[in-house]
C-alpha cells in the first residue's frame, strides 16, 4: 500500500511512522508517549439509582426502521444496565456507510455525550480513520465508500466500566444485529473482544484471530484491538494498524471486484 503525505502525517499522528520501505515500523517509535486510557481507568462515578424496573425488550426490533430502532433503543429496559446509565448510546454516522465499526460498550465520556467512541480512545479512532481516509462525520455529499457508521454491541454503560454480562449482551445483540442490517456495510470491523465474541460467537483472544477475514452473515470482518486498550497497550498499535490496513485491502478488492 502506498501512503500519502497526509496519510503518513496522520500515521505520525496515532505513534506509527513508517521507514520508507512501506509496511516497515521503526522500533523506536512503536512505542510513543503513554497517553492514559478513559475506560476501566478513570474513577467510577456513582450515579443515583433512577426508579427504572428492568423489563421486556420491545417486540419486532428484527423489522424496525432506523426511527423505530432508536426509539426503541432510548426506551429500552431489557436488562439492569437501564438503571444506571445517563443516556442511551445508539450510533453514529453515515446510514448508509460502506464500513461498519463495532466496538463494546459505552464509556463515562460515551454515557455523558451519548456518541460512541469519544474521548481519547475516540481521538485515536477517527486518526486512524483519517489515515484511512475514512470518517464518521457526515458530509452534505458523502461517499459512502469513505463513511463509516459505528455502534457499540451494548448500548448502555456497564457500571464502573466492569465488563458486560452475557445476559445484558445477549438482551441487546437484537439492536446491533438489526443495526447491521440497516447499514448492510461493505465490511465490519469489530474492536475488542465483546464485539468480537458476539458477532463471530468465539472465545477465541483476539490475539488468534486477528489477521484474517472472517465473514459475518457473508460481511467481510476483520478483528482488532479497541482503540482503549491500544491507549493501554502502546505495543498492539502497530499490530493495529495492520488490521485496518487489512479491511482497508479487502474492502479495494472488494470494490474492485464489483
Ligand atoms: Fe436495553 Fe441494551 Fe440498554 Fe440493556 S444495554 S437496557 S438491552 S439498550
Amino acid at each position: 500500500m502506498r501512503w500519502t503525505e497526509r496519510q503518513l502525517a496522520m500515521l505520525k499522528e496515532i505513534g506509527i511512522r513508517l521507514w520508507p520501505n512501506p509496511g516497515l515500523l521503526a522500533e523506536q517509535d512503536r512505542f510513543p508517549l503513554p497517553p492514559s486510557s478513559e475506560r476501566g481507568e478513570g474513577e467510577a462515578v456513582a450515579l443515583p439509582e433512577k426508579a427504572v424496573a428492568v423489563g421486556d425488550r420491545p417486540v419486532g426490533v428484527d423489522a424496525m426502521d432506523w426511527p423505530a430502532l432508536s426509539e426503541a433503543v432510548a426506551a429500552c429496559t431489557a436488562c439492569k444496565l437501564c438503571t444506571g446509565r445517563r443516556q442511551t448510546v445508539f450510533g453514529v454516522g453515515n446510514l448508509h456507510a460502506h464500513w461498519m465499526i463495532v466496538g463494546e460498550a459505552p464509556g463515562e465520556q460515551e454515557d455523558i455525550e451519548g456518541e460512541p467512541f469519544v474521548g481519547k480512545s475516540g481521538q485515536l479512532l477517527d486518526n486512524m480513520l483519517k489515515a484511512l481516509g475514512l470518517s464518521r462525520h457526515d458530509t452534505p455529499s458523502p461517499d459512502p465508500a469513505r463513511q463509516v457508521y459505528i455502534a457499540n454491541t451494548l448500548k448502555c454503560r456497564p457500571p464502573g466500566n466492569r465488563n458486560p454480562e452475557p445476559e445484558e449482551l445477549a438482551q441487546c445483540e437484537p439492536f446491533l444485529v438489526r443495526q447491521i442490517e440497516l447499514v448492510k456495510p461493505k465490511i465490519i470491523l469489530a474492536m475488542g473482544r465483546f464485539a468480537v465474541q458476539s458477532l463471530l460467537r468465539s472465545n477465541e483472544p483476539i490475539g488468534r484471530l486477528r489477521g484474517r477475514v472472517h465473514r459475518y452473515q457473508d460481511v467481510p470482518l476483520i478483528v482488532t484491538y479497541h482503540p482503549a486498550y491500544l491507549l493501554r497497550n502502546l505495543e498492539e498499535k502497530a499490530r493495529a494498524w495492520d488490521d485496518l490496513c487489512l479491511a482497508a485491502e479487502t474492502a479495494a478488492g472488494l470494490a474492485a471486484t464489483a
